[in-house]
């Protein structure tokens, strides 16, 4: 190994200076970024832009922005310069385009062409340096069907055209010679997630079913046209279905006996190993071999960042020597399993190159059924060396337009100025080769992390700085499920079937429970499943206001009881409940699909919310029970917060779980008794949340719960003498009704307090999307943020606000993205859209959908066909031309009706969003810093989001509630919030007596 090591890199190291990065912007810029993280981000973040800025006042603008004084002083003389010109003075757009030309053609390095016929002429003259070839076209996850269709076609264009022409090229043995015969000369590699708009694991069989319908012509075709295809290997989340696909077609009949199909495994990954023994026993009963390309990985800082935020097992390997040393036990494998699983090493690293020679040449394996693989614009010195050596190299040569191309010319650029890349070690460090070919282990990234010491301290010192709030408050969000992994849709597979075997037997009775006795006599509704009318869920026994003042009463006795039990007692019995929810999520989470008809990541995503709540409020409890003291010598202070006495809770449907157990947990901790009145659309799911408290330890006469109609029991609760607190969320109309019956209920004759009203009312949200945004990520968070749960969400974006440079671009893959969405029941897990809650939604959003059509040009509607007849669906509906102070541009709509405006420039944007009476969300989509500064500043909303989607705040670290006509009160999962429950009571003693005082508490 070390010998062949040491050949390559000295063929390679003599082959400098053209080493790996001659170009300034990768070497030189690169270099500058390792050493400085924050010129890294700004110049990364600067290069993601650059296609987008193709008139030279934006260009200059995000150049002054980006490249501000202070960066200027920190940069080398020679590009200080060139940035100053273009920053100021007559030369200023020139330079500025020459800047923007410089960094395109960077982009351009790593891609072989922007179109088929380029990318074709580019792979002939690999050919003729003795190399392979595989195309890859840019683009990954699409937005739309149409994009996915887009993206076959040009495989298909591809391996039609391209075939024909490479019948002609002269033959090259080390190139075509393959284990069984010819190798096919023309090689395509393809991802799958451009092969579906709604490529999700969540879904494994709908996902299958959809991309195998895109992908078997192209196989077909490339099987005709003796062309190889390779799947490449994208995010963790979907490299289990990625690999199940491969698998599925390449078992297939038609395909079973071909061999010229791959797949590839990532080695940061830490279950890679398992997945290759499984891919080899697989293969083997498969009975003809499949390649497979070992790379260790483009996606790392993604799956690091992405994991720890939500609170998921991190799955790549967190120390560069443990991924080094997976590739090689990986490459054994591969290399001692050759004539099923054919290996392809992708890899720059030659150390990982040289091993896998080495165990080739120790195991006798024919060379002609091994490939090493290296990417188009990287590392060119060593492909000379590799090919050098006599053994076939294939070239990754990605080809495309420059807006793809960029995620793509990102990754190379982290790749290129990370610490601990063996291109930079070997060909910019200049590392000795003792060390750059020394056997993985923790020594080996010695070379790598010496240099760089101080900088992995400073970065240390970064992340103990992030985490350390974290900790300290020792609260944790609980994690969501992750439905790509199988036992997590498993688990919640089973609880809906069994919920829905339940159902089959009968509905459920809600009965109403005060002081712990249920009561099912009276008037009673039914309650049906969104997604299939027929389907009868709950019979309520609806609440009378006889029930209201008896539950109040009973409320008004249980308070001395409960407030004596203390605050750590009643924060107990909250994280005891967050413990009985964690264990009963996918049963919590399948009551709410049939009953308010919530797809499950949405269902799980409450519950999860529910969980956070509980734990929070008891975390927040603790620290409040603790009174306040300012002591000075002579006087004592106390300062400490009292119950304000019965909370009447009254909750939304949309998040049945969550907002209920929030505003009910909050009133209960806080040492307040509480009459609980769900939604009448969600009682079920507040019974469960009732049963699961007391069972938790709240005293029965602490907690009533009343489910039914609002309009009935509503007033008395909220009008009642000893009502202290209404917390309530839901619409603006009922909201102010309740405001002003609490007021007048508050002034009356006898009262003898003032009532709290906390209510969270509704919102007009809306996303800007600037003319330099990302629109890859504006579509696709736009159409989360508008449609998820169909747009039944305060927080949900009914307005987009569009910059006129982009606005036709985006609405055009907007509206093709929401022609895509898939409506269905709720049940099933690849529904993105589904039921909306009843008839009278269903008939208010028809309502709101013709006005559209009057007033406005309807640009996409999506038609639901026979589910009409099921259920309440509604498919989503898309309007430009709005009137922004029409019925579209004004009022609340709760449903999946979205409008789109289009302005000439940000202040517009900034100044329509701000125009509706709400301020709950609002966003923006823009890579101009000072555009996310001034949204920022301006945004006149609760909660500002700035490149995310604007719906799903998560407990602390989003603490949620509106202002305006959005709401009153302050912000739930907040460090406000329990304050509202509590009055503050200060004791002051005076401790002097005839000039003498006690010495001072230890505070
Ligand atoms: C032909 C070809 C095809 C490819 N196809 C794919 C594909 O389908 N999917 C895909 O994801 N990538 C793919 N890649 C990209 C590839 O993953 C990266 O180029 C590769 O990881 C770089 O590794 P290296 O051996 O060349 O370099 P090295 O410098 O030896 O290794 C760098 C790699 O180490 C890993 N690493 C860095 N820091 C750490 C750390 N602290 N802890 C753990 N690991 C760390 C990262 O994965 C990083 O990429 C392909 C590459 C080639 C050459």
């Amino acid at each position: 190994m070390q010998q062949i090591g040491r050949g390559l890199l000295k063929q390679s190291l003599a082959a400098e200076p053209t080493a790996v990065s001659p170009e300034w912007w990768t070497q030189q810029a690169g270099e500058w970024a390792t050493h400085d993280d924050d010129l890294k981000v700004r110049l990364f973040r600067l290069v993601d832009c650059m296609p987008m800025l193709d008139d030279p006042t934006t260009l200059g603008r995000h150049l002054r922005e980006y490249i501000d004084d202070d960066v200027i002083r920190r940069l080398p003389p020679s590009l200080r310069l060139a940035i100053q010109a273009a920053r100021s003075g007559l030369l200023a757009p020139l330079a500025a385009r020459a800047i923007r030309a410089a960094v395109l053609a960077q982009a351009r390095r790593f891609i072989a062409g922007s179109n088929p016929a380029e990318a074709s002429r580019a792979a002939l003259a690999q050919r003729r340096r003795h190399r392979g070839f595989t195309l890859d076209l840019l683009g990954e996850a699409v937005a739309s069907e149409s994009e996915a269709d887009a993206y076959a076609d040009a495989y298909t264009r591809l391996l039609t055209e391209l075939p024909r022409l490479a019948a002609a090229w002269p033959a090259d043995p080390l190139v075509d010679d393959g284990p069984d015969g010819p190798m096919p000369r023309v090689n395509v590699s393809l991802k799958l997630s451009a092969l579906d708009c709604q490529f999700d694991a969540i879904d494994p069989l709908g996902t299958s079913h959809r991309v195998l319908a895109r992908l078997r012509p192209l196989w077909r075709l490339a099987r005709a046209h003796a062309a190889q295809v390779h799947i490449d290997m994208e995010s963790h989340a979907t490299k289990d279905l990625t690999l199940a696909i491969f698998r599925q077609i390449a078992m297939e009949e038609e395909f079973r006996d071909w061999p010229h199909c791959g797949v590839v495994v990532q080695c940061y990954l830490r279950e890679s190993l398992r997945d290759l023994e499984s891919l080899a026993a697989w293969a083997r009963d498969r009975g003809t071999p499949v390649w497979v390309r070992l790379v260790k990985g483009a996606y790392w800082d993604f799956e690091t960042v992405h994991a720890e935020a939500a609170g998921w097992p991190v799955p790549v390997w967190q120390q560069k020597w443990q991924t080094d040393a997976c590739y090689e036990a990986a490459t054994t494998f591969v290399m001692e399993h050759a004539t099923t699983l054919r290996p392809a090493l992708g890899s720059h690293n030659l150390r990982s190159l040289a091993h896998g020679m080495a165990v080739a040449e120790h195991l006798d394996v024919d060379r002609r059924g091994i490939e090493m693989q290296m990417l188009h614009g990287m590392g060119d010195p060593e492909k000379e060396a590799v090919t050098a050596a006599g053994w076939r190299l294939r070239i990754y040569m990605p080809y495309g337009e420059l807006v793809p191309g960029m995620a793509y010319l990102v990754r190379r650029l982290l790749e290129n100025s990370s610490n601990d890349s063996f291109l930079r070690a070997g060909f910019v460090k200049h590392v000795p080769p003792a060390a750059l070919l020394a056997a993985p282990g923790p020594a080996a990234s010695v070379h790598a992390a010496a240099e760089d010491a101080a900088a992995e301290d400073a970065a240390a010192e970064d992340t103990a700085v992030a985490a350390g709030p974290l900790a300290a408050t020792g609260f944790h969000n609980e994690p969501l499920a992750d439905f790509s992994v199988d036992a997590s849709r498993r688990c919640m597979q089973e609880a809906v079937e069994r919920l829905a075997a339940r159902f089959a037997a009968g509905p459920v009775a809600i009965p109403r429970v005060i002081d712990g006795q249920r009561v099912e006599s009276g008037e009673t509704f039914s309650r049906h499943d969104p997604s299939d009318h027929d389907r009868v869920i709950a019979h309520v026994a609806a609440a009378t206001p006889a029930d209201a003042l008896r539950a109040v009463k009973v409320a008004l006795q249980a308070l001395p009881a409960w407030q004596g039990l203390g605050w750590e007692w009643r924060a107990d019995i909250l994280e005891k409940a967050a413990g009985i929810m964690r264990r009963r999520r996918f049963e919590l989470a399948a009551i709410e699909v049939f009953e308010v008809g919530k797809p499950w990541r949405e269902a799980d995503a409450d519950v999860a919310e529910a969980i956070d709540f509980c734990c929070y409020y008891a975390h927040e409890a603790r620290r409040l029970g603790q009174p306040a003291r300012v002591d000075l010598p002579g006087e004592e202070n106390t300062t400490e917060w009292l119950p304000r006495g019965v909370a009447v809770v009254i909750a939304p449907w949309n998040f049945p779980l969550a907002i209920l157990a929030g505003m009910t947990t909050a009133a209960l901790v806080t040492g307040n008794t509480v009459v609980m009145k769900p939604a009448e659309q969600s009682s079920l799911t507040g019974l469960r949340l009732h049963e699961l408290l007391l069972e938790a330890g709240v005293p029965p006469a602490a907690l009533a719960f009343l489910p039914g109609r609002g309009e009935e029991v509503g007033p008395t609760l909220v009008s009642h003498p000893d009502a202290a607190v209404v917390a309530f969320t839901g619409s603006r109309a009922v909201g102010m009704a309740i405001h002003a019956q609490a007021a007048t209920a508050s002034a009356a004759a006898g009262s003898r307090q003032v009532k709290r009203v906390i209510a969270e009312m509704g919102g007009k949200n809306a996303i800007i999307v600037d003319d330099d945004a990302d629109l890859d990520e504006a579509v696709v968070a736009v159409v989360q943020s508008a449609f998820g749960f169909q747009g039944q969400k305060c927080s949900a974006c009914s307005r987009v606000v569009v910059l006129d440079r982009v606005h036709d671009a985006f609405v055009r893959r907007l509206s093709e993205a929401v022609k895509s969405l898939r409506v269905g029941p709720a049940a099933e897990p690849g529904t993105r859209v589904g039921p909306l809650v009843d008839a009278e939604a269903l008939d208010r959003v028809r309502s709101f959908i013709d006005v559209g059509r009057r007033t406005a040009r309807e640009v996409a509607a999506v038609d639901v066909g026979p589910l009409a007849g099921r259920g309440w669906f509604v498919g989503p509906h898309l309007f430009t031309d709005v009137d922004p102070a029409g019925t579209l541009g004004q009022e609340e709509i709760f449903g999946p009706v979205l409008a789109v405006f289009r302005v000439s420039d940000f202040r517009q944007a900034i100044e329509l969003v701000n125009g509706t009476p709400y301020g709950l969300t609002a966003g923006v989509f823009s890579r101009s810093p000072s555009h996310l500064h001034e949204a920022a500043a301006a945004l006149q909303a609760g909660n500002v989001y700035l490149n995310r989607g604007i719906t799903g705040a998560l407990v602390r670290r989003q603490p949620f509630g509106g202002y305006r006509m959005s709401g009153s009160g302050s912000k739930a999962g907040g460090p406000e919030y329990l304050q509202q429950f509590l009055v503050a009571r200060t004791v002051t003693e005076n401790t002097l007596r005839r000039g003498f005082a006690p010495p001072r508490r230890a505070e």
